[in-house]
């Protein structure tokens, strides 16, 4: 694992700065009033690809034209495809997002605007990764990672840095968990300013790859399976270069959500502040709901980390609660 300064991090700050949008982080009275303590969102809901990936991606793709590459690819139909089709338009690179046949209408339209190259391949997610990393081969496109990538941790990271001025005594920060991207940016960022600070980590019960690694020691493979948390789902990747030993040492708890839970955090966003946020970034509300955040102390900071969710799901959530 090469390792991560506090000084990249403030690279990429300066690198993404007027490219992605410096988020609002506000009191949620409703869960002060809960908790007994002042309980803050870190609303990633706001970037203009609606979640924190445009971070991470835009600094990846500002160093890679850096050094003077110009096309790109990845495999993600999601809250990452849609950061890297954003960042390479904003910085007139080529964006090429590989997706099976059966990735929904819906998802190929949403990229397709976006400016990038959809190219349909095969019937899984697999086939897509392989023509990904053959045009990587032949065609000398650079492949964009998720979430285990240096760039891509260090643009993250700078959502630890925002919080932490804004508001220095923050005691916790509750991060939704995937491939730990996020939550290895913003853990690093924030205990290299105060090592205090606790970093609690969020996550569905159903398909946690990497928790199951982390309990293992090593990374695993876990079956993926339909969650409200849909941006959660996935993989760490066997050969884990970064995000597996990063986490492991920066994470002082990780919770584990039943899906339940999840909706209610999703309504409780909704009915108490207005906001509309996806399964994924509403962990942190649900666990806190559960009463799962240990908080002797606050401040608490929520990484409220995207709003992309189907909206007749959100309305038959909302309508059901
Ligand atoms: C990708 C994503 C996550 C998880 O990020 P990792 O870096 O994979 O842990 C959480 N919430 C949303 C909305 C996401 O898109």
């Amino acid at each position: 694992m090469s390792s991560l300064t506090l000084a990249d991090v403030y690279a990429a700050r300066r690198r993404i700065e007027g490219r992605v949008t410096r988020t609002p982080l506000i009191e949620s009275a409703a869960l002060s009033r809960i908790a007994g303590t002042s309980v803050y969102l870190k609303l990633e809901t706001m970037q203009p690809t609606g979640s924190f990936k445009l971070r991470g991606a835009t600094n990846a793709l500002v160093g890679l034209a850096e050094r003077g590459h110009g096309r790109v690819v990845t495999a993600s139909t999601g809250n990452h495809g849609r950061a890297v089709a954003h960042a390479a338009r904003a910085l007139g690179m080529q964006a090429v997002v590989c997706m099976s046949a059966l990735v929904p209408r819906n998802k190929v339209e949403a990229i397709d605007a976006l400016g990038a190259r959809v190219v349909i391949v095969g019937n899984s997610q697999d086939d897509a990764q392989v023509e990904a990393l053959r045009l990587v081969r032949e065609e000398g496109f650079v492949f964009v990672p998720p979430f285990d990538d240096m760039d891509v941790i260090a643009g993250q990271a700078t959502i630890g840095v925002e919080i932490m001025e804004s508001l220095p005594d923050t005691a916790a920060i509750v991060v939704p968990l995937s491939g730990g991207g996020l939550f290895s940016g913003v853990a690093f960022a924030a205990k290299r300013i105060r090592d205090d600070i606790a970093m609690i980590g969020v996550t569905m019960e159903r398909g946690a790859t990497m928790h199951a690694s982390l309990a293992a020691g090593r990374p695993v493979l876990v079956d993926e399976v339909e969650t409200l948390a849909d941006s959660l789902g996935g993989g760490i990747g066997l050969d884990n270069r970064h995000t597996f030993a990063l986490t492991q040492s920066l994470a002082d708890n990780v919770v584990l959500l039943d899906e339940a839970s999840i909706a209610r955090g999703i309504v409780f966003a909704y009915r108490e502040e207005r906001l509309v946020m996806e399964g994924a970034a509403a962990v942190g509300i649900a666990a806190m709901l559960d009463g799962r955040i240990d908080v002797k102390r606050g401040p608490v900071v929520l990484v409220i980390s995207g709003a992309n969710i189907d909206m007749n799901l959100h309305r038959r959530l909302i309508q059901e609660a």
